[in-house]
């Protein structure tokens, strides 16, 4: 999903996902894979919690699965839209399970197993309170 102000803004964080446009190829992870133990992280380490050699950094793709989740219906923080959903996705393309922001548009479409890829929009605001691109899971299916 692409919205309008997506190339202006920036991320809520460097490193976290490939940057805009998204007109060739979508939004991917950014993580980091250690070569010696095989295991890949998200956020990037500076060094492998196994065997402390230097993380590379590695693009852990776009889609995955819901594993589990929660819909958050408080106060959001940072902007954020109210409810927001929250969960465990499992990364199809290196299998690696990381906790992330769902999609607040599909918090009644969410389930456990739900065929999820990764979007970045304006969502919310970054510590500063500037207005900031936002990586979340949406589902695949269609609306
Ligand atoms: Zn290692």
């Amino acid at each position: 999903m692409v919205k309008e102000g997506t190339n202006r803004l920036s991320p809520v964080e460097e490193g976290l996902f490939t940057p805009p446009p998204y007109t060739e190829s979508p939004p991917k992870l950014l993580g980091g894979y250690c070569r010696k133990c095989r295991q890949h992280y998200f956020p990037r380490p500076r060094h492998c919690r196994r065997c402390l050699d230097p993380v590379e950094g590695a693009s852990l793709g776009s889609e995955g699965k819901l594993y589990s989740f929660t819909v958050i219906r408080t106060r959001p923080p940072l902007g954020l839209p109210q409810p927001y959903g929250v969960g465990y996705v499992d990364l199809e393309e290196c299998g690696l399970r990381i906790f992330g922001l769902l999609d607040p548009g599909a918090v009644d479409r969410l389930r456990i197993g739900l065929p999820v890829r990764l979007a970045v929009a304006p969502l919310g605001h970054d510590a500063r309170g500037e207005r900031c691109l936002r990586p979340y899971f949406t589902p695949m299916e269609a609306d």
